[in-house]
């Protein structure tokens, strides 16, 4: 494929506007870039209206497979007249390709199906099997993983790699998962003259407000690379007027935590919590949480990590850092599939991911593509060699 072509394709992907919905318009785009290989299996897996899942299957089913992940949503441009390159348009300046999703991640997601493309394209004889898994909502809490892992598409998996910016000089071996949680507290609403007849929602919310955050300043534990669990209360509102007892008042916390701490242990802390307070007279406190994801643990000498840097450092001629990532990635809930496998994250990338004027380099989008279809077939010899041993050693 010409670099014009490949170029195109990630502007065509820009120029749909996914943004935190309509993933079946990439979906269906992609799905027609392989509709001539009839060998290339296609299948749409929903997630809601509109939100199609796209799961691609190439390559020798007698072999190991790898998955391929990159996810289709892209988060809003904002205000779109801050933006000095329009953010829907794909538009090229010299080496950089602007637009929302041009870093996190639509050239990522460019990048593996193009490797895709280009086997079938040559033709290439492969050892095992590549799987697309391309999501939906990975923004707003890696639904569209979810719903493919839950499906068992990720199962059997003997690697993934998962496309998102880190930049091609970095290989992501290990993620702070995160816990999002919301804490309603009702009351009984009265006449601020009359306090006895009412309940101060407010009252009881601080209560939990008071205490959680003492709670978990009590997990010490640190990890090497991603450091301690962060615990901030981020939005809190309440009450009606100035002159009324509040009947409600709610709080949401976000939580980033580590491998040390699974999330059982602080959703079981947390409901002890609640728990204990519902007991006093009138607090009524109600706990929810959205889209949590575990931290995903790793190691650095895993053999795909080490692989992946190999290669990156011998296309790119750089330095690839193994380093961890202080964000949740889709790896979280595909790595509840059945079968154990290493998850990285390694894709084209800038600082810009999320801002206006996102881009990525073409440079950069280029070489990853040249990194993945190195990658597939080092990966299949490696797994190879591993089961060699095995076998030796039976
Ligand atoms: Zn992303």
């Amino acid at each position: 494929m010409t670099p014009a072509k490949k170029i195109e394709i990630l502007q065509k992907l820009i120029q749909i506007k996914s943004v935190n919905d309509h993933e079946t318009d990439v979906a269906d785009y992609i799905a027609s870039l392989f509709a001539s290989y009839p060998q290339a299996k296609v299948e749409k897996v929903p997630f809601a209206e509109n939100r199609d899942n796209l799961v691609v299957t190439i390559g020798n089913p007698d072999g190991p497979m790898i998955g391929l992940s990159g996810h289709m949503d892209v988060v809003s441009a904002g205000d779109e007249a801050a933006w000095q390159h329009a953010p829907f348009a794909g538009e090229v300046v010299g080496d950089q390709l602007f637009g929302r999703g041009a870093s996190d991640m639509k050239s990522g997601l460019a990048a593996i199906v193009i490797t895709m493309l280009e086997f079938l394209e040559t033709g290439t004889p492969l050892a095992g099997s590549i799987r697309l898994l391309a999501t939906v909502g990975e923004e707003t809490g890696e639904y569209g993983a979810a719903t493919l892992t839950d499906a068992g598409y990720a199962d059997n998996l003997a690697g993934l790699v998962i496309a998102e910016p880190s930049g091609l000089d970095n290989v992501v071996y290990t993620a702070r998962g995160v816990i999002d949680y919301k804490v309603v507290s009702t009351g009984k609403g009265s006449h601020s003259a009359h306090p006895e007849k009412g309940i101060n929602a407010i009252d009881n919310l601080m209560k939990f407000y008071n205490a959680v955050g003492p709670l978990m300043a009590q997990h010490t534990k640190t990890d090497p690379v991603l450091g301690g669990l962060l615990h901030n209360v981020d939005l809190i509102s309440g009450g009606e007027q100035i002159n009324s007892i509040p009947a409600h008042a709610e709080l949401m916390a976000n939580m980033r935590t580590i491998p040390a701490y699974p999330n059982q242990v602080i959703y079981d802390e947390l409901e002890a919590l609640i728990a204990q307070l519902n007991q006093e007279d009138g607090v009524q406190l109600e706990l929810s949480y959205s889209y949590p994801e575990e931290a995903i643990p790793g190691d650095p000498d895993a053999p795909l990590v080490q692989l992946a840097k190999q290669i990156s450092d011998t296309v790119c001629d750089h330095d690839t850092q193994v380093v961890g990532s202080g964000g949740a990635n889709d790896g979280a809930e595909f790595l509840r599939a059945k079968g154990d496998f290493t998850s990285i994250e390694m894709g084209p990338g800038s600082n810009t991911s999320h801002q206006v004027d996102e881009y990525i380099s073409v440079t950069e989008y280029l070489q990853a593509i040249e990194v993945y279809k190195q990658l597939v077939p080092a990966f299949f010899d490696q797994v190879a060699v591993k089961n060699a041993h095995a076998t030796a050693n039976d």
